[in-house]
């Protein structure tokens, strides 16, 4: 393989100078992937990285090896952090190797050192359990400095067939649905005992259309769970509801009965005729145009910069419906987040990896120049704007290098 991704890495800070290096690097292991060596999987096994076994999201990848754990997202020297699939078959993927001598983890490609890296530490209410008696790692995953819930741990737009055609994330339907509020009350409860750990609290799930009216069973779970994390606070707490664009009226009853600051309805991709081949399930509940509609309504509720939506960036380049080139795709994007902006929201890129459990299968992902581009026009549409994301950035997700790229401002 070479040094193929060095030089890669090379030429990009070359001819991106306003990019953080840091950014770079993190599209890069996001795009081709990370491995852990025997060295580095052993020295992980330590009580300070090793996360749960369970995952919340019951997600399974393979090449996991049995019996032992992997750690938390990658942690590069500016303190942003990478979520890596670390049991994803990649092709060409970096490696972390322990290095005992320098007693550092080092991001190599071949022989070559990259950088060094660590992980985030093991938070340290995992391994704990409520007085109900479940793992409290099964109620919470972890970012740097976000704790992430899940209220209802499957997706009912899968019972049909009408999932987004990106997701991977609710293939096993076995696991359970609803979480028990006082579970999550004494979770978040044990977590915030760990001093200066968690700025941000996250919560969502698959998605629950049932009740007399659409959603109402899941509106009403999102604001008991709400509440139920909100008796560890006084009045609002930094925290955001990834959720269906609900009504207006909804969302109101939910900001008012709950301590949530920020939400964020996902568009997953911007173009119309993409959408419903996409988001068949969000078409069918919502549709595009009152998603959007909603989504901007939104903004009257919780304010200007905390309502946002993500895009599953690259789907919109997928086989056989997307756009046939990148131009095409990043001017998709940047009407998007222009459009979004204007009215107040934040738009924000994820990376789409490409899985074989989902409909759009394996296929090739877009190049890392695609994502180096789209990063730096997203960040910039958004800066003209004056929006800067306090919920969803560099300690809190981990997941969108355009507004990692707000550091820099
Ligand atoms: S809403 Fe779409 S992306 Fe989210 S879990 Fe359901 S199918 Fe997956």
């Amino acid at each position: 393989m070479g040094l193929n991704k060095y030089y890669e890495l090379q030429r990009t800070k070359a001819d991106h100078p306003f990019l953080s290096p840091f950014v770079i690097l993190k599209i890069s292991m996001i795009c081709y992937g990370v491995v852990l060596t025997e060295r580095a999987l052993n020295k992980v096994q330590e009580p300070m990285y090793c996360f749960g076994k369970l995952e919340p999201f019951g997600i399974s990848f393979s090449g996991r090896t049995n019996g032992r754990v992997m750690p938390g997202p990658i942690l590069l020297r500016d303190a942003s952090n990478v979520y890596i699939n670390y049991g994803e078959l990649y092709t060409d993927p970096y490696v972390v190797d322990w290095d005992p001598d320098l007693e550092l983890f080092i991001l190599k490609e071949d022989e070559k050192i990259i950088d060094i890296v660590d992980f985030v530490p093991r938070p340290r209410f995992y391994g704990k359990t409520t007085s109900k008696g479940t793992p409290m790692e099964q109620l919470a995953e972890v970012r740097a400095q976000k704790l992430i819930m899940n209220a209802f741990q499957r997706c009912r737009l899968w019972e049909k067939g009408n999932q987004c055609a990106f997701c991977a994330f609710f293939t096993g339907q076995h696991i359970n649905g609803e979480v028990d509020c006082q579970d999550i009350y004494e979770t978040v409860n044990e977590a915030l005992k760990e001093p200066g750990r968690f700025s941000e609290i996250f919560l969502s799930g698959g998605t629950d259309f049932g009740g007399e009216t659409p959603f109402e069973e899941e509106i009403k779970r999102y604001i008991s769970v709400f509440q139920a994390i909100g008796r560890n606070f006084k009045g609002h707490f930094s925290s955001q509801l990834m959720a269906p664009a609900y009504k207006k009226k909804d969302l109101q009853r939910i900001y008012n009965e709950t301590g949530v600051t920020s939400y964020c309805p996902n568009i997953e991709i911007w173009d119309e005729k993409l959408f419903p081949i996409m988001c068949p399930g969000k078409e069918k509940w919502i549709g595009r145009n009152e998603w959007i509609n909603r989504t901007i309504a939104a903004v009257e509720v919780f304010g200007r910069g905390k309502v946002y939506t993500q895009v599953v960036a690259g789907v919109e380049l997928s086989r056989p419906h997307g756009f046939k080139t990148m131009s095409e795709a990043l001017n998709s994007n940047f009407e998007a987040c222009e459009f979004f902006a204007k009215n107040g929201v934040i738009y924000l890129s994820t990376i789409w990896r490409p899985h074989k459990s989902t409909k759009l299968g394996y296929q090739p992902m877009p190049p890392m120049e695609y994502y180096i581009r789209l990063t730096e026009g997203l960040h910039q549409i958004r800066k003209e704007y004056g929006l800067v994301t306090t919920n969803d950035n560099y300690k809190h997700c981990g997941n969108h290098p355009d507004s990692d790229q707000e550091r820099l401002d």
